[in-house]
């Protein structure tokens, strides 16, 4: 069987980037670094996921909106804290036509500043709230970085929820309500993932807390897949987001965001691929079912009807399927579906025929299933159920298998994925530790764990756990 020229274990980044090509994910050739082409096959995979977010805030009573691009700097400034953040990777629209606009304009990097004036004339009074709305749109960041397909971009295809409430409490139930979103999407995705509390000195910009959502990928690398927000009023300040409440005073809406990337979709090549190509989740792929003909002379049109039939079973039940009738050979049509990893292959010749079964060829570990025609619209969904488990257990154990708890630093040297160190709770001993491993600091694991021992670098008595890893 063909596979990739750079080997997965060998060089995880050079066949990322390699798979992503082959794949037909996007063309990295556009003239700007770091803004890429989405292909069909790549968006149509993107669109599943959105899908699945979207079905998640239709559940949850969030409305979709659609904020303009351009934010005016005056909005922008409103929040000190939230400039300082962003000022440095903002790309700024100074002309129209050829004249210098009044006021400059900048791309969204986020949308709270385009939001927030418009949410203070929508909210009124108590009755308004919560305010639940989301969009997923393109925003820009002006990255330095080197650049990488899906996982480090320019212009990033984004999901971002804003939510308004009437005070801290209930806010804080949005923040519960987001970690069960999270936990059903991702684990349609088979993502597992580590919840931290992002340090002080690194959350963002502007909120009172941020919850990370941390996926482990092959490299040994962390890659942030999502954020979760607690802005308490400190965006409802500056941008008077004010409502009244039942007795008629004037009070300032507590406010939370919820906020998750492409990345998903590199995580999801990263994670679940192997050396033959992409491997997806049945709940995104474009294609879950590729049905191949198996074409002997004299028995095609035996073959083809019964291919067809099959097809119309898989339909019904819902599922999406092809059948893959291109005139090449079936061990090309292997090869070309393997490589976007379809999750199931149907193979049917004149002898599934007779014997009224189809062959399925699971894409996660190869293994071949006779299924019985009559069983079809059973067994099948069973199997893909099966294939988001399995990938779900491996990345997993990879997750798993790579948190690794030190009481000393000079232990913790050396080590890939995430290193778990007792913690004081000092920016200063945490700057450290990331200077003395390496590393960056994801934060404090956001279910508490216990920890009696003493912070390696100050050796006063541990608060808590803190974890860093190299991150993308
Ligand atoms: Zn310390």
């Amino acid at each position: 069987m063909p596979e990739t020229k750079v080997k997965k274990d060998e060089d995880f980044n050079e066949w990322y980037n390699e798979i992503v090509e082959l794949a037909e994910l996007c063309d990295k050739r556009y003239p700007i670094k770091g803004m890429n082409v989405w292909r069909p096959y790549g968006w149509s995979i993107m669109q599943n996921i959105d899908n699945l977010i979207r079905e998640e805030m239709s559940r949850t009573g969030h409305l979709e909106v659609y904020f303009p691009l351009l934010i005016p700097e005056s909005l922008f400034k409103k929040e000190e804290e939230h400039i300082e953040g962003f000022s440095s990777e903002v790309f700024w629209v100074t002309h129209a036509g050829e004249n210098p606009l009044e006021e400059k304009w900048l791309l969204r990097p986020t949308s709270e500043t385009a939001m927030y004036p418009i949410f203070s004339l929508w909210i009124r009074s108590h009755s308004d709230l919560p305010l639940k709305t989301f969009q997923i749109v393109n925003t820009f960041r002006y990255e330095t970085k080197q650049t990488r397909a899906f996982i480090r971009v320019r212009e990033i295809h984004f999901f971002e929820a804003h939510t308004c409430h009437k005070d801290f409490e209930d806010a804080e139930k949005q923040i519960k309500e987001d970690l069960e979103i999270a936990e059903r999407f991702f684990q349609k995705l088979s993502l597992p993932y580590i919840l931290n509390k992002r340090p002080e000195w690194d959350k963002f910009a502007g909120a009172y807390y941020t919850i990370s959502i941390d996926v482990m990928m092959p490299s040994g690398r962390t890659l942030q897949l999502g954020s979760i927000h607690q802005y308490r009023d400190n965006f409802a300040r500056p941008y008077n987001i004010i409502y009244e409440d039942i007795n008629g005073d004037h009070k300032y809406c507590h406010q939370t965001t919820y906020g998750m990337s492409e990345r998903i979709l590199g995580a999801i090549i990263g994670i679940h691929g192997d050396n033959r190509g992409i491997i997806l989740p049945p709940a995104v792929a474009p294609i879950q079912i590729v049905i191949i003909p198996i074409i002997f002379k004299g028995k095609e049109e035996i073959v083809e009807n019964k291919c067809k039939k099959i097809k119309e079973i898989l339909d019904k039940i819902g599922l999406r399927t092809l059948i893959d009738s291109r005139d090449i050979t079936p061990g090309s049509k292997y090869y070309d579906w393997e490589l976007k990893g379809v999750p199931l292959r149907l193979e049917i010749g004149p002898k599934d025929v007779e014997n009224k079964q189809v062959t399925a060829v699971r894409r996660d570990n190869f293994e071949k299933i006779q299924v019985k025609e009559n069983e079809i619209k059973e067994i099948i969904p069973e199997i893909l159920g099966l294939i988001s488990k399995n990938l779900f257990d491996k990345a997993k154990k990879l997750l798993d298998n790579n948190i690794k708890k030190f009481e000393n630093i000079e232990d913790a040297k050396n080590k890939t994925g995430i290193i778990q160190l007792p913690w004081c709770g000092r920016e200063d001993c945490a700057l450290k530790m990331e200077e003395e491993l390496d590393v960056k600091t994801l934060g404090t694991p956001f279910m508490e764990e216990q920890c009696n021992l003493n912070c390696p670098i100050c050796g006063e008595k541990a608060k808590n756990w803190v974890r860093l890893a190299k991150t993308y």
